[in-house]
């Protein structure tokens, strides 16, 4: 088993820009959990498949294959054989995974490929359930949060900085929604790990919060 950290969060936390930033300043390697729920959401969307039918996703999960590949240092996430990196990303794509994430097949088979990708390296992962479900025995554990009001302008920012027009109070209320669905979920919610450490960004940048993870990692490392 190699060194693990775990960043869990809700939506629009900096969990992302956070682990990455981690993994490259300690030489491990990053692992986008929601990337993966995000591509199981576009594959059942081409599909065609109703959000609420738990039945039909079950079946139709086991037709995606869902891998992970590292080019020029960058989480690729290939669906069935096409790098899917350029589609995962827009809110339709989170709010299909953030309603299927919640289906127990979904979950077991993306769950299996975290494990075995945290089995044989050192990995920084981030998602909703790393700490409590995926890797329960990480080294480094990581609550990070910001309340929704700033979760939002910073995702408003990101979206208009790549020129996409939209309104920062659906983008809230949009934040509040997923972050309703993946906590009051049945299976492996969204919850602050006993042994995590919490981190509310709301007031710190994204040094900061770098920084405070690097000083527990080296804790924890004595
Ligand atoms: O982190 P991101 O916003 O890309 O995740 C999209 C959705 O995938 C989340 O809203 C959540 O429902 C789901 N997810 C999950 N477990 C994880 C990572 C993401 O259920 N470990």
């Amino acid at each position: 088993m190699g060194y693990n950290i775990a960043i869990d969060g809700p939506a629009g936390a900096g969990k992302s820009t956070i682990a990455k930033l981690t993994a490259k300043q300690l030489g491990f390697i990053y692992v986008d959990t929601g990337a993966m729920y995000r591509a199981m959401g576009v594959f059942l969307m081409r599909r065609g498949v109703d959000p609420a039918d738990e039945a039909a996703i079950s079946a139709e999960c086991r037709e995606a294959d869902i891998t992970i590949r590292y080019e020029n240092g960058e989480q690729v996430v290939y669906l069935n054989g096409e790098n899917v990196n350029g589609v995962i990303r827009t809110e339709e794509a989170g709010t299909m995974a953030s309603l299927t994430s919640k289906n127990p097949d979904v979950r077991k088979k993306l769950v299996e490929l975290q494990q075995r990708l945290a089995a044989d390296a050192d990995v920084v992962m981030d998602g909703r359930d790393i700490g409590t479900c995926v890797l329960p025995d990480a080294r480094v554990k990581v609550y990070l949060t910001a309340g929704s009001a700033v979760r939002a302008e910073r995702r408003y920012k990101e979206l208009t900085a790549k020129g996409e027009t939209c309104d920062i109070e659906t983008i809230e209320a949009d934040i509040i929604e997923r972050d309703r669905q993946d906590m009051t979920r049945e299976i492996s919610p969204l919850v602050q790990a006993k042994d995590a450490v919490l981190i509310d960004s709301s007031d710190m940048t994204i040094e900061e919060v770098a920084e405070k993870i690097m000083a527990l990692v080296k804790s924890c490392r004595k």
